[in-house]
């Protein structure tokens, strides 16, 4: 009886003790980039149980459907709409070939240093894709040089590089008497300034995961808000198609490696206190190896803030503000996103196609 009674004061001590250590992590927000993970082929392996940690995630809080109702269904147009909460117009990044910098201030990276102060929080990326999720400054390049990368590209027989450069050549403008072809900044170039590591161009998803392990690791006392892009289920889908079995299986490399920074957050005690949300970009065009018309996608989370309702790609960096204090009505310019926790109207995505660029 009375080892019975000490065990349950040790259980009790070890109790309060992980309540103390949960109390003392600040709120802290992990974002999880499932790059372009089609919202029906994920619904098919969930009835499945083939993604177990988005399942265990989603039952904690919620999960729910996601429009894309302005802007491209590409990787620049998604992330940045993701992490800054507005519409492609505020932003002047529309899709993968039409961009400009985010405008200094506009990421949630940006608002959340300057709400809590550079010393109080920890704003961290890092990201499989290279290009589309860049912060490449803006560059001039010489026609002659973009006129032999042309060539090389077609002895090559590369038909979607020759296309690419000839629409880069086309845009060339005289400086100095020299023809150049002005390429602007990536969409990161701004932002990258104020956020505390930006590393992109990582690659296959081990090294994704491997990396932001090591930085939970690293900032294991800090506040975090943390973006962490895996771009397999993109990649399998382009080179396979959407129905191939390899995009079944990078959709399940994505929710292992979400299992394993979630198991992270646990073992330093501060998952309690850390809103977790699988976050997607656009998803793919059905049976396809594209994504020209593919805005069905979702966020799942433990957050158990959200109202039930459908959602915008914007909405959600307007959420995580509010989360984390930040008084919205104070930005400026007003974000479009609206928070989870508020009723908002129908944006459904269009029925027809879009004439956007591709
Ligand atoms: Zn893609």
């Amino acid at each position: 009886m009375r080892l019975v009674a000490g065990l349950i004061l040790v259980m009790l001590a070890l109790l309060l003790v992980g309540c103390t250590h949960a109390a003392d992590s600040p709120l802290s927000v992990v974002f999880i980039g499932w790059d372009g993970s089609q919202r029906a082929h994920v619904q098919e392996m969930l009835q499945r149980n083939e993604l177990p940690t988005l399942a265990a995630l989603s039952a904690e809080g919620t999960l729910v459907e996601v429009d894309v109702n302005n802007g491209a269904t590409d990787t620049k147009a998604g992330w940045t709409q993701i992490l800054t909460g507005y519409k492609p117009e505020v932003t002047g990044v529309y899709d993968n070939s039409h961009f400009q910098p985010v405008p200094q201030g506009y990421s949630v990276f940006e608002r959340l240093e300057q709400h809590f102060g550079p010393e109080n929080i920890a704003t961290l990326a890092v990201v499989g894709k290279k290009n589309h999720i860049g912060k490449a400054a803006p560059q001039r390049i010489p026609l002659a040089d973009l006129e032999q990368r042309i060539a090389r590209a077609e002895e090559r027989q590369n038909r979607k590089q020759v296309n690419r450069l000839k629409r880069l050549a086309a845009q060339a403008v005289e400086e100095n008497g020299e023809k150049v072809v002005p390429v602007p900044g990536e969409p990161w170039y701004l932002a990258q300034n104020a956020v505390d590591l930006f590393e992109n161009g990582l690659g296959a998803n081990e090294k994704v995961g491997a990396r932001a392990l090591e930085e939970l690791e690293k900032h294991k006392g800090d506040r975090l808000f943390f973006f962490i892009h895996f771009q397999e289920p993109d990649h399998a889908g382009h080179q396979h198609g959407e129905n191939s079995q390899e995009y079944t299986d990078a959709l399940k490399d994505d929710d292992a490696w979400t299992a394993r920074i979630i198991e992270k957050l646990k073992a330093l005690g501060r998952y309690e206190t850390t809103l977790v949300y699988v976050v997607v970009d656009h998803g793919f065009d059905e049976g396809k190896t594209g994504h020209s018309y593919a805005p069905y996608v979702f966020v799942g989370t433990n957050d158990t803030t959200f109202v039930r309702r459908q959602g915008d790609r914007a909405d959600i960096a307007a959420h995580v503000l509010k989360r984390f204090g930040v008084d919205l009505a104070a930005i400026n310019p007003p974000l479009d996103g609206i928070p989870y926790d508020q009723e908002a109207p129908e944006r459904r995505a269009p029925e027809v196609k879009p004439t956007a660029p591709q």
